[in-house]
């Protein structure tokens, strides 16, 4: 057997299959960001097709005739072939279980769901919702039977998302991370000083201005236009089409400048890492990010870690004065750096402040765990929701278009998927730490050097894409596991020193 050339019809094959996957990625994008309505019948049908058709490639005799000529090669081969084979091996025989015909009636009821989401979301009908919530949790709960699990039901669900992520780990975590945040957040808002009176931040901002602020944004810090765009959606999201095309999604609220703002950051820092792969990966599996927590470290570190800083805001204020107009000009850049980090239970995730983000993220852990432990009445959902927000952050929504209803995750069966959230912002301190040894982060920051910045974490993160393992990549950065601690001293001395505790 010649092996140079099985190499070559394996990376041809697999790059097949990534053209349909990025069809499929653009299907999505084009719902999101306004397709027609009443298309949705037929875009479902395509999709169910295409997703059939990328799922049989994945779990085929071909396949499986590639794994095991190439498996017995193993250290001889050169690395992108190896992470190729590892994810390939990974996705072969996780998903060979899942019968065909079950994951096509799967894959045709999603974007159905994603409609109906987006309408009972509006309409503040959770009732409407149920029953095609009910549907994807019953097939996603019957594919872990067949993939099987170790330990815990949703461990397999985790290992979706961050490989090796159990149950058992994530307790631990969390329960470290409540030990920290509740008592700290106990202490500010017994505070009477408060930095909560800060209205002037839900002044009018026209949306023309908002668009302007995330020009300015996307420019400062370095996302490429030339190889990105950005759109309006229900739900901010960035979709990678490999390095060269990356797209973003915002939403604007005209008296409410931040929540765009913060969401444009956020999502330019999914978007620098997929824009800043190495070339010799793009275009294939390869080129996209490691994890999903690996992925949203990087957006939190672009919103939080220099967004939510104070030499951000002394370095953005002048520009952001230009296009706000004289009605703001009492907004100095210290108050808006203290209004952008008021530590306050809310409702909405994704308007949520640093410190009080991850307990959000608790909430749906708890509920989507309890998912898939045992039987379920979809029905009790809001209840148990609202019940787990009193728990955690102390308030409980009026409606479940504020509770339940706000996060699109679950309508297209991303179950699994939050934790992410919570491990990005541990990962992101983590590599924060190490950053802060070898260049001036603030300096960099007060003085727009944002472009070492992005150097920085090119040469230890972005460059990679796939080509490693998230426990690889934070090991080789920083010369341990994941260890939570550096977000809890990080939150710690920020808000110590910000609140003057
Ligand atoms: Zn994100």
């Amino acid at each position: 057997m010649n092996i140079s050339q099985t190499v070559l019809d394996f990376k041809a094959y697999v790059e097949r299959v990534n053209a349909i996957r990025q069809a499929l990625y653009l299907f999505s994008w084009d719902m999101a960001v306004g397709a027609p309505k009443g298309g949705t019948a037929s875009r479902a049908k395509y999709v169910g097709i295409l997703s059939a058709e990328e799922f049989s490639m994945r779990v085929s005799d071909e396949m499986k005739g590639f794994l095991d000529a190439l498996d017995p090669c193993g250290e001889s081969l050169d690395e992108s072939t190896k992470a190729m084979l590892r994810i390939c091996r990974r996705d072969y025989y996780t998903y060979k279980k899942i019968p065909v015909e079950e994951m096509r009636e799967y894959s045709e009821l999603l974007p159905k769901a994603q409609s109906i989401w987006e309408k009972a979301r509006a309409e503040n009908d959770f009732a409407a919702f149920a029953p095609v919530l009910d549907r994807i949790i019953r097939f996603q709960k019957k594919f872990v039977e067949y993939r099987g699990y170790d330990g815990h039901p949703y461990n397999t669900l985790l290992d979706d998302y961050e490989l090796g992520m159990t149950v058992e780990t994530l307790d631990a975590f969390f329960k470290k991370l409540k030990e920290a945040i509740v008592p700290l957040l106990k202490r500010i808002s017994a505070l009477d000083r408060q930095k909560n009176n800060a209205g002037f931040i839900h002044r009018h901002v026209p949306i023309e201005r908002q668009q302007a602020i995330a020009r300015l944004l996307m420019k400062t810090i370095g996302f490429d236009l030339n190889r990105g765009m950005l759109l309006e959606s229900a739900h901010p999201f960035t979709t990678n089409l490999g390095k060269n095309d990356v797209r973003i999604t915002t939403r604007y609220h005209e008296n409410a400048f931040l929540s765009s703002f913060y969401s444009v950051l956020h999502e330019c820092g999914h978007a620098i890492y997929e824009q800043n792969k190495m070339d010799e990966i793009a275009d294939t599996i390869l080129d996209t990010g490691v994890s999903m927590g690996v992925h949203e470290s990087q957006s939190r570190f672009y919103e939080n870690i220099i967004g939510r800083s104070e030499a951000f805001w002394a370095y953005i204020h002048y520009g952001l004065m230009e296009i706000l107009g004289d009605t703001f000009k009492d907004m100095s850049a210290r108050k808006l750096y203290e209004a952008a980090n008021i530590a306050k239970p809310s409702l909405i995730r994704i308007e949520a402040d640093e410190l009080t983000y991850c307990l959000h993220i608790m909430v749906r852990y708890e509920i989507e765990k309890q998912l898939f432990s045992g039987d379920f009445d979809v029905n009790k959902l809001p209840g148990v929701w609202n019940a787990k927000m009193k728990e955690y952050l102390g308030i409980e929504p009026l409606t479940d278009s504020e509770g339940i209803l706000q996060d699109i995750h679950w309508s297209d069966g991303s179950f699994g998927y939050f934790p992410s959230y919570a491990l990005g912002n541990a990962y992101a301190a983590q590599i924060f730490h190490v950053m802060r040894r070898d260049i001036p982060f603030e300096s960099c920051v007060r003085t727009g050097d944002f472009k070492r910045i992005q150097e920085w974490l090119t040469e230890t993160i972005h460059r990679f894409g796939s080509l490693t393992t998230p426990s690889d990549l934070i090991e080789n950065l920083s010369g341990e596991a994941l260890n939570p601690d550096y977000y809890i001293e990080y939150l710690t001395e920020k808000f110590t020193a910000l609140y003057e505790l």
